[in-house]
């Protein structure tokens, strides 16, 4: 992956990802992990190379197809959240209900289902700044996964919480990939890294390790 103005944050990288892993992608800053997130999450076109979802060629859609796919095959968790402003927490996850299609009413009753299955049925009506940053992030991640994605995109999911919020989120996490969901997350803390099933280890732009799959 080379960007506008000649930098090469990605090369010669060949990664898959199987069904119901849980895989930690890690390295320091500047490194290319967040390079990573945003090809696999088809949020950029690579220069050169294949990124395949679901086993469709994300290369070869045009950006209605791309956009669909996204919606529907991929979940994605910032470590800022981004929740919208203004919008409750059953209406955030109801938004990703929206983009892929679903009708709206089955939207209400799936979004209480994943606000539920993140622990958070009592706060569906909350407002993003009536909720604590665990809550704010737990939200994020019901959203991801209400449409049952064939893949969670975290990027530092933990990064903007306090300790027990984040091992709140990774304990979380753990469920959700106990329970078959396949989650990538990306992350600099080596400790959070050490504890998942599978490491890949970027630096400089290029895959340096990869511990390598773990049958599910
Ligand atoms: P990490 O997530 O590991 O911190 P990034 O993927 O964000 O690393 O960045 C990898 C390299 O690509 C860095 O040198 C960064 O400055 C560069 N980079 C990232 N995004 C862009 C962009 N949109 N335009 C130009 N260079 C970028």
């Amino acid at each position: 992956m080379v960007y506008p103005g000649g930098v090469a944050a990605l090369s010669d990288v060949s990664l898959r990802i199987h069904s119901g892993e849980f895989v930690a992608i890690v390295g320091p800053s500047g490194s290319g992990k967040s390079t990573l997130l945003h090809l696999m999450g088809t949020l950029e076109r690579p220069t050169s190379g294949q990124v395949l979802v679901a086993g469709q060629d994300a290369s070869r859609l045009g950006d209605r197809a791309l956009s669909r796919l996204r919606a529907r095959s991929l979940g994605f968790v910032f470590q800022q959240f981004h929740l919208t402003v203004g919008l409750s927490a059953v209406g955030q996850v109801e938004t990703a209900l929206l983009y892929a299609g679903v009708p709206r009413r089955r939207r209400r009753a799936l979004a209480l289902e994943a606000l539920d299955r993140v622990g958070l049925a009592a706060r569906a009506g909350h407002q993003p700044q009536q909720l604590s940053g665990g809550e704010r992030q737990r939200v994020a991640i019901a959203r991801a996964l209400v449409n049952r994605p064939a893949l969670v995109l975290a990027d530092e999911p933990t990064g903007a919480l306090d300790t027990a919020n984040g091992q709140a989120v990774l304990e979380l996490l753990r469920e959700l990939s106990r329970e078959g969901t396949t989650i990538a997350v990306i992350t600099h803390d080596r400790e959070i890294a050490a504890a998942l099933p599978r490491q890949v280890e970027i630096r400089d732009g290029r895959l340096i390790h990869d511990s390598g799959r773990v049958p599910v």
